[in-house]
């Protein structure tokens, strides 16, 4: 058995680790990779002593522990990891309000507090008089489920930020298991100036203690290297009579961790609704863009979010160097802000970093003599978009690929809100269900 895997993401590479530990020769597996290093969206990069996370700013955090543990041993046990407590506010004006924000009333001006209270006790009561389920349009949902302020202050101009989109062009499919319901209660007191703790399955997390959250790929790759072909680009995926030719080579069996969008461009012979299915899936892309700062101090913050435009167009401000202190040099810090675009749009010119900074400098957060340098990476996969058609064209696209037996894994290869230990999960999953095949030959 010869097998292609395209791409040397996370996902590509833990489901190579997973066959091999469960007696596939490493022989037969080929990791197709076009970059020149493997990690996909968990590459990190360093310049001039500062490390950042080309995707945003990345925690490792799992409700699965098993694949927590593995990730960490793969990396090198926990001595090579941080334990952080994760410390994340909002940025309101010139105020810090804790996170999640329906947590963090009371730390709005009275009069904030009062529309956000208010509007969330009146949706709450009309969600338990009327037992009505969730409405599918986002911006709707939004109202639904946090009331009338809580949308006007935060969510309404939070997620204009990052979705780029008119919020009922999304769905509320995303939210699900993602965003946990606050107990009334809790928003309650948070209103009135008690402290609670929302989205506690994150309040841990783990960071590499060097090399950012590439160190998690590379742990993984360890092994791999010799299964690893770099600067690969696949550009051609043709089926046979007995399997598949990548590139022109055969193979018995291919999985794809490729964004679906580029596909027909590299399938041949694909149906055209499937091809118009592939194509018109709704993303998000991402600039990333790290601030190297003179200055040491930096408070003990995880990530913040900028709602307000006067913060410029950054939605989230990874605190970089409080995951390691070895992600800048001494007596120095770094912030990563993170500004989404329309997927295929063209990536903003030299102006943006500008537009960053001086956003930051309207929330407060720096000022201009501090800063060292800017270095940017530009994603082109960032955020699945969940639109009206995206369930129908999963359909389509998933019902072509099982008649044909090409296998699809990973974040933009299945378009799922997948975090890297999903990713992991479902390669362990996948790994598990072809081993009996690849056995039988
Ligand atoms: C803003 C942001 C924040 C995130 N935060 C977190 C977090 O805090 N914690 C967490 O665990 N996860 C986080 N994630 C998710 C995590 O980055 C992904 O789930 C994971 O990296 C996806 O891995 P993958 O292998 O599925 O895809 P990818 O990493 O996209 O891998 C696909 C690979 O295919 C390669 N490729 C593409 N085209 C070709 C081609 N034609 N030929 C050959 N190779 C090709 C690419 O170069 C890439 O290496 C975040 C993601 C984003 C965007």
């Amino acid at each position: 058995m010869k097998i292609a895997i395209l791409g040397a993401g996370i996902s590509g590479l833990s489901l190579a680790r997973f066959l091999i530990e469960g007696g596939v020769p490493a022989q037969s597996l080929h990791i197709l990779e076009a970059d020149s290093r493997i990690g996909g969206l968990c590459q990190s990069k360093t310049v001039e002593g500062f490390t950042y996370d080309v995707a945003g700013g990345h925690i490792l955090y799992s409700k699965d522990t098993s694949v927590l543990n593995w990730m960490i041993e793969a990396t090198g046990g926990m001595g090579a990891f941080e334990k952080k407590q994760r410390n994340t506010r909002i940025r309101f004006e010139h105020r810090w309000v804790n996170y999640p924000f329906e947590n963090g009333l009371g730390d709005l001006p009275p009069q904030a507090n009062f529309d956000c209270l208010s509007g969330y006790v009146r949706a709450w009561h009309k969600r338990m008089v009327d037992r009505s389920s969730a409405p599918r349009d986002f911006g709707a949902w939004v109202r639904w489920r946090f009331g009338e302020g809580i949308a006007q202050h935060f969510m309404d101009p939070y997620n204009a930020k990052v979705w780029k989109r008119e919020l009922d062009f999304i769905t509320s499919d995303w939210v699900a298991g993602r965003v946990p319901d606050a107990p009334v209660e809790d928003v309650l007191r948070s209103s009135v100036g008690i402290r609670t703790e929302g989205y506690t399955h994150q309040s841990i997390f783990y960071y590499p203690r060097q090399g950012g959250f590439q160190a998690i790929a590379d742990g993984i790759a360890s092994t791999l290297h010799a299964r690893v072909r770099l600067r690969t680009p696949v550009t051609e995926i043709v089926q046979t009579k007995g399997g598949w030719k990548v590139n022109g080579e055969d193979f018995d069996l291919v999985v794809n961790t490729l964004p679906l969008t580029d596909l027909p461009r590299i399938i041949q012979g694909l149906p055209a609704a499937v091809a118009d299915a592939m194509r018109t899936l709704e993303y998000n892309g991402l600039v990333s863009i790290l601030v190297a700062l003179e200055r040491r101090e930096h408070p003990d913050l995880s990530w913040i979010y900028l709602p307000h435009e006067v913060q410029g167009p950054t939605n989230r401000v990874t605190y970089m160097s409080n995951y390691s202190p070895l992600l800048a040099p001494k007596g120095k810090s770094s912030f990563l802000c993170e500004v989404t675009i329309p997927g295929g749009s063209p990536y903003p010119g030299g102006e943006l970093e500008g537009d960053v900074l001086a956003g930051l400098v309207a929330a407060g957060l720096l000022r201009r003599d501090e800063v060292l340098f800017t270095d940017r990476t530009n994603i082109r996969h960032a955020y699945v978009v969940f639109d009206h058609r995206y369930a129908e064209r999963r359909e389509a696209i998933f019902g072509w690929m099982d008649e044909v037996g090409l296998i699809t894994l990973g974040r933009f290869g299945r378009f799922e809100y997948d975090n890297s230990d999903q990713c992991v999960i479902r390669a362990k999953a996948l790994a598990q269900e072809l081993i009996p095949r690849l056995q039988r030959g």
